[in-house]
C-alpha cells in the first residue's frame, strides 16, 4: 500500500470508482481508492441498476445523459461486461397534470438534445403490453433508458482506473481524518496510514460516518427500499419472441411503481408511501453486504395499483424480494463539491440514483479537483445547497417526504411542508397574522404573497394561474401607485473588514467598488470569465463592506470568498446570517413615510439613489440603502434581529395614511420582470459570462479581478455567441392561459434557438414576461418569428428590448 498518494478516495461503490476514474482520465494518476470490504458492498451491489435521463434540473439530466453513454466506452476499455440493455422507457401519465409535466419534460429536452417523444396510450400498449388501457391518459418514451449491472459497471470503472495508474485497495476501512496545518490529510485505515493532498468521502452507507470524523455532519439518510422480480411470464416471452425486443422500462406515478424486464419475468420496485428510515441516526461499521428484511405489507398498497394496472404480474410467481438500503439528501439529488472552509475536502455522496448519476457526479468533481471548477452547472448536486440548518432530524423529515413523493409532481408554485418552519425572522407572527402564504428558502420562512383576510392562507397548486393571481396583482399595484412593505431576510448577507478589504474585494469583484456611503452593483467571475455571484456591495467606511446576495447560495459564495481569502490575516470576511434582518419599502410614497419617522433628511440631493447611510427609525438604529429590487423609489432597511418587530409595527402604523400594504416575493419578483431585471440561479450562472447576461456595466477594466481576462477575450473574439433578452408572450386564454416557469424551449423559424430562465406575470403592466437566453444574431429588437413552448403549445413571444416599465429608471433616482 502506498503511504503518500495525491487523492484518497473512501468507498469502493459505484460513485467512488466512477471518481477515481474520472480522475485518472483528467491526468491525477497517482491516486487510490480505499473500500472497507468488497467493491460494490454498499449499497451498490443490490441495486436494481435502472437508468434514465430525466431529472427535474435539466443540468443534472445532462450528467444523466452522459452517465448512460460512458458505459459503453468503460466497458470496451477495461473488458469487464457490464450487461448494458438500452430497451428504451416509458413515462405513464394518469391525470392532466401529469400529462402537462410530460409535455414539458418533451420541451426541455429539445434543447438538451434528447429525443423525448409523447406518445398515446395505445402506441404505449403495443410497446408495453402489459398495460391496461384505462388507467393512462398518454406516455413519454424515452429511447435512452434500460440498466446494466451495477457490479460490472463498478468494477469496469476500477479496471480502467487502474490502467492508468489508480490503486485499489480492499479491505481496508478508514478509522480517522486528520488535517495537517498544510492542509494535507492523514488517512488512518486498519492497514496503515496513508498521507494525501486531497480525500474524497464516497462512503454511500457510510458517508455520513466519514464526515463526523472531521465533525461534519452531512445532510445524507439511508432509506429501505424493496423490489421484487417475477418467474418467468409467458407474457413477456410472447413479447420478445414478436418483436424480438426486451420489455421497456416503465414508469408508473400513481402506483409510485417502476417496472422492468428481469431475464424472463419482471421487476417491479416502489417507492411506497409508508417509507421507513434505515439506521438513522448511525450506520453500523459491520453492516456487511446483506439484505434486509423484506416488508410486502408496507408496499401492498403500491401492488395493488400494479396489479390492477399490469394484471399480468397478479398471477405471476414472485421469484425474490430485494429489501435493502441506500442514501438521500433532503431533495434527493447528490452532494458533490468541496466542503466550505476546510482544504482539499471532497464528498460525492448521497448519490440516490448511483448507475444514471455515478458517471456524471465523477466527471465533474473530477473537473472541480482538477481545474478548479466543474465545467458544468451543477449546484443542483451541489452540497453547497444547504447549511448548518441542514441538521439530522430536518435530514430525516426532508427525506422522508421526498421518498414518499418521488413519483409526485412539485408544481411550480408548490411549497412542501416537511421540516417547517424552522427557520424564521421576529416578524413571522406579525406576518402571519396578516395571513401571509409562507414558502421557505435556505430553511427560511419567507412570505410568499397575503391571502384577504378571513380566507385560508394556502394556495392552490398548478401550472396554470393559482388563487394568488390576483391578490399578487394588488399587491403589485400597491407598491407601483402607494407603497407596499416586505420582508428582505431572506438576502444573503456578508461582512468584509480590515486593512487588506479593498483590495481583495476590488481583486474578486468585476465592477468599481463604492464610495464610503454608497451602493454598487458588482459581479464576481470564476477564471473563466462565467458569473459566480451577483452582489449588491455597500460600504460603510474605508474598510468595512455589507455585501447582500442570494440566500439560498449563501455556502456556495462564501465557500468561493472563503477560498480566496489572503492568508495575511489582513481581511475578516463573516458571514452574517440573520444576524442582520430586513425590510424593504418600496413606491413612490415610500420617501414619505419613511420621512415621518426619522430626522436624517431623505432628499435625493441629501439621499440618492444606491446611497448607504446609518439612520434612526423612530428609535431604532437602521443601516438604509436607497435601493430596492422592485425598481421603484424604495428603501432597504436593515437592522439587528431584536428591532425588526419594532421597525415593522412603526412602519405599519404611521403607513397607514398613506396606503401602505404588505407584499411578498411573489410580487416583487413579478415587479423585477418589468424592469428586466436577472436573478440569481436563473438569469446569472456560472454557465453564463457577464456578456451574455448584458451586464456589462458591472464590468470595469480599471482594476483586475478573477475572470477579467477570459472575459477580454471573449470581447477580443467578437463578444458573447448568446444574449440574455426578455419577451412578452401571449399566454392563452382563460382558464388555459399559463406563463413561463422557467426551462422552456425558445422556438424561432422552427427551430429550437434557446431556452427561458425564468418569467410570469408581470401585473402591474399586465403582460406575460420571460427571460431567457437566445444566439447573439436573434437578439436583435428587429428580428421576430419567437415562440415559447408552454405545456405542450407553442405560444407567440416578442422581444422586449427595455424595460416594460419606467425604463429611464426615473422612479429609482427621483
Ligand atoms: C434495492 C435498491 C435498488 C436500487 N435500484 C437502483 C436503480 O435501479 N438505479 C440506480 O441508479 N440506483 C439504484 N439504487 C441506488 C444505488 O444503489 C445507489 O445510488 C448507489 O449504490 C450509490 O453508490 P455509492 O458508491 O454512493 O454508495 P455505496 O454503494 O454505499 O458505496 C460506498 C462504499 O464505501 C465504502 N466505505 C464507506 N466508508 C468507508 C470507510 N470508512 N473506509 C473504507 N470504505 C468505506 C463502503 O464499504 C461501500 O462499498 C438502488 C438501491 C437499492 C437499495
Amino acid at each position: 500500500m502506498k503511504t503518500s498518494t495525491q487523492v484518497v478516495v473512501i468507498g469502493g461503490g459505484v460513485v467512488g470508482a466512477s471518481v477515481l476514474y474520472h480522475l485518472t482520465k483528467a491526468g491525477w494518476t497517482d491516486v487510490v481508492l480505499v473500500e472497507r470490504k468488497e467493491l460494490t458492498a454498499g449499497s451498490t451491489w443490490h441495486a436494481a441498476g435502472g437508468m434514465h435521463t430525466l431529472n427535474g434540473d435539466p443540468n443534472v439530466s445532462k450528467l444523466q445523459q452522459y452517465t448512460i453513454e460512458l458505459y459503453k466506452e468503460i466497458e470496451a476499455a477495461s473488458g469487464q461486461d457490464c450487461s448494458i440493455h438500452l430497451p428504451g422507457g416509458l413515462m405513464l401519465a394518469d391525470t392532466v397534470e401529469r400529462l402537462d409535466w410530460l409535455k414539458m419534460a418533451v420541451a426541455r429536452g429539445r434543447y438538451l438534445g434528447m429525443d423525448l417523444q409523447l406518445i398515446s396510450v395505445a402506441e404505449a400498449k403495443a410497446v408495453f403490453p402489459l398495460l391496461e388501457e384505462q388507467y393512462f391518459l398518454g406516455a413519454l418514451y424515452d429511447p435512452v433508458e434500460g440498466h446494466v449491472d451495477p457490479s460490472g459497471v463498478t468494477h469496469a470503472y476500477a479496471i480502467c482506473a487502474r490502467q492508468a495508474g489508480a490503486e485499489v485497495y480492499r479491505n481496508t476501512w478508514v478509522s480517522a481524518l486528520s488535517q495537517r496545518a498544510d492542509g494535507t490529510w492523514d488517512v488512518v485505515t486498519d492497514q496503515g496510514e496513508i498521507h494525501a493532498e486531497h480525500i474524497v468521502n464516497a462512503g454511500g452507507l457510510w458517508a455520513r460516518e466519514v464526515g463526523r470524523m472531521i465533525g461534519l455532519e452531512l445532510p445524507v439518510l439511508a432509506m429501505e427500499h424493496m423490489y421484487l422480480v417475477t418467474e418467468d411470464m409467458p407474457e413477456v416471452a410472447a413479447h420478445n419472441a414478436s418483436t424480438g425486443h426486451e420489455m421497456p422500462m416503465a414508469l408508473d406515478f400513481s402506483g409510485e411503481i417502476y417496472i422492468r424486464q428481469e431475464q424472463g419475468g419482471m421487476l417491479l420496485g416502489t417507492y411506497e408511501q409508508a417509507c421507513v428510515p434505515w439506521s438513522p441516526k448511525q450506520t453500523p461499521w459491520d453492516f456487511g453486504a446483506r439484505l434486509l428484511e423484506p416488508d410486502l405489507d408496507r408496499i401492498a398498497p403500491s401492488l395493488e395499483v400494479a396489479f390492477a394496472h399490469y394484471p399480468a404480474m397478479a398471477t405471476a410467481g414472485i421469484k425474490r424480494v430485494i429489501n435493502g438500503p441506500f442514501t438521500f439528501s433532503p431533495d434527493g439529488n447528490p452532494l458533490v463539491g468541496p466542503i466550505r472552509g476546510i482544504r482539499n475536502c471532497w464528498v460525492a455522496c448521497a448519490v440516490m440514483a448511483g448507475l444514471s448519476q455515478g458517471g456524471g457526479v465523477g466527471l465533474a468533481l473530477a473537473n472541480w479537483m482538477t481545474q478548479g471548477e466543474p465545467g458544468l452547472d451543477v449546484f443542483g448536486m451541489d452540497v453547497a445547497r444547504y447549511g448548518d440548518y441542514a441538521t439530522l432530524a430536518y435530514t430525516n423529515a426532508k427525506v422522508r417526504e421526498n421518498y414518499s413523493r418521488r413519483f409526485r409532481i412539485t408544481f411550480p408554485n408548490e411549497e412542501l411542508p416537511a421540516g417547517r418552519p424552522l427557520r424564521t425572522t421576529p416578524i413571522y407572527g406579525r406576518l402571519t397574522e396578516a395571513n401571509a402564504v409562507w414558502g421557505a428558502s435556505f430553511g427560511l420562512e419567507q412570505p410568499l404573497w397575503f391571502q384577504a383576510a378571513g380566507e385560508p392562507a394556502v394556495e392552490n397548486v398548478t401550472f396554470h394561474r393559482s388563487n394568488a393571481f390576483s391578490r399578487v396583482a394588488d399587491e403589485c399595484h400597491a407598491v407601483r401607485e402607494r407603497v407596499g412593505i416586505t420582508e428582505t431576510s431572506n438576502f444573503a448577507k456578508y461582512e468584509v473588514s480590515g486593512p487588506g478589504a479593498e483590495t481583495w474585494l476590488s481583486s474578486m469583484l468585476t465592477n468599481r467598488l463604492p464610495a464610503v456611503g454608497r451602493i454598487a452593483l458588482s459581479a464576481m467571475l470564476n477564471p473563466a470569465g462565467r458569473i459566480e455571484g451577483e452582489f449588491s456591495v455597500a460600504r460603510t467606511a474605508t474598510d468595512h463592506f455589507f455585501l447582500f446576495g442570494s440566500l439560498p447560495a449563501e455556502v456556495y459564495h462564501s465557500r468561493w470568498f472563503m477560498a480566496h481569502l489572503p492568508v495575511d490575516g489582513s481581511v475578516t470576511f463573516r458571514v452574517i446570517g440573520l444576524g442582520l434582518v430586513g425590510l424593504s419599502l418600496a413606491g413612490p410614497r415610500s420617501r414619505d413615510l419613511l420621512q415621518s419617522v426619522t430626522d436624517t433628511d431623505l432628499s435625493t440631493p441629501s439621499f440618492k439613489f444606491m446611497d448607504f447611510k446609518r439612520i434612526d427609525v423612530g428609535m431604532i438604529p437602521a443601516w438604509v440603502g436607497r435601493m430596492t429590487y422592485s425598481g421603484d423609489l424604495g428603501y432597504e432597511l436593515w437592522v439587528t434581529p431584536e428591532h425588526q418587530l419594532a421597525l415593522y409595527d412603526l412602519l405599519k402604523l404611521v403607513g397607514q395614511p398613506y396606503g401602505l400594504a404588505d407584499f411578498g416575493l411573489r410580487a416583487l419578483l413579478s415587479l423585477r420582470l418589468e424592469k428586466s431585471f436577472g436573478t440569481w440561479f436563473r438569469e446569472y450562472r456560472n454557465i453564463y459570462s457577464p456578456l451574455e447576461a448584458g451586464i456589462d456595466r458591472y464590468l470595469k477594466f480599471d482594476h483586475d479581478f478573477i475572470g477579467r481576462a477570459a472575459v477580454e477575450a471573449e470581447q477580443a473574439a467578437g463578444g458573447p455567441k448568446r444574449r440574455l433578452v426578455t419577451f412578452v408572450v401571449q399566454p392563452g386564454e382563460g382558464a388555459e392561459a399559463a406563463d413561463v416557469i422557467g426551462d422552456e424551449p425558445v422556438w424561432h423559424d422552427g427551430q429550437v434557438v434557446g431556452w427561458i430562465t425564468s418569467g410570469g406575470y408581470a401585473h402591474y403592466v399586465q403582460r406575460s414576461v420571460a427571460m431567457g437566453y437566445v444566439p447573439t444574431e436573434l437578439a436583435a429588437p428587429s428580428v421576430t418569428g419567437f415562440e415559447v413552448e408552454i405545456i405542450g403549445v407553442r405560444r407567440p413571444a416578442q422581444l422586449q428590448p427595455e424595460p416594460l416599465f419606467d425604463p429611464a429608471g426615473r422612479r429609482m433616482r427621483q
